[in-house]
């Protein structure tokens, strides 16, 4: 499946420089989603997952259906000063800004396999401060999981002993 055809590319978006990958046209294809769930769902078939962690909000859209799919949990991992319950939180650097990550601190028992998922890899800040959160709680992060990996920014190298699956590489 040739699913770059359903991403639309926008330029200059946020910010100068950025080419931003919208799913939102892969989204609203409900076939498509789909297919794109159900091939993560295979791609991490070989993993022990007990959960899925993923962050705001297009972590979401990946993250809740693949943990459906899966029969597993889903645990958000939120911006600072939303999530109601006592947090933990870590801040980190994007491709642009900076922000902080927060999560429930009883989301995860400690021991529990922890699959996190977002929509895409960049520089990896995101994920490497979920990766954090998540074994600050005592988690054992059972590998990360994407719709698009953006490759040249090499995110892969902030997440040296992670077993990461993507399928959709730019
Ligand atoms: P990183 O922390 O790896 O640099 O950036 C990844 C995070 O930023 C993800 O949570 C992702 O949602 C968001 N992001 C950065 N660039 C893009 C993009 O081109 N398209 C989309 N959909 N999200 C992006």
């Amino acid at each position: 499946m040739d699913y770059k055809q359903y991403i639309r590319v926008i330029p200059d978006f946020p910010q100068p420089g950025i080419s931003f990958k919208d799913i939102t046209t892969l989204m609203n294809q409900g076939e498509i989603y789909r297919k794109a769930i159900d091939e993560l769902r295979a791609m991490v078939s070989d993993l022990k997952i007990d959960l899925i962690a993923g962050p705001e909000a297009r972590g979401f859209v990946i993250g809740a259906p693949l943990a459906y799919a899966l029969g597993v949990g889903f645990v958000p991992i939120r911006k600072s000063g939303k999530l109601p319950g006592e947090t933990i939180e870590t801040g980190y650097d994007l491709e642009y800004g900076a922000d902080k990550l927060a999560m429930h601190k009883d989301a995860i028992k400690p021991g529990q396999n922890v699959l996190i998922a977002d929509d895409l890899l960049a520089t990896g800040g995101t994920i490497a401060t979920s990766v954090s959160l998540v074994r600050q709680l005592g988690g054992n992060v059972a590998g990360a999981a994407f719709l698009i990996e953006l490759a040249e920014l090499n995110g892969r190298a902030k997440l040296p002993d992670v077993n990461v699956s993507s399928l959709i590489t730019y």
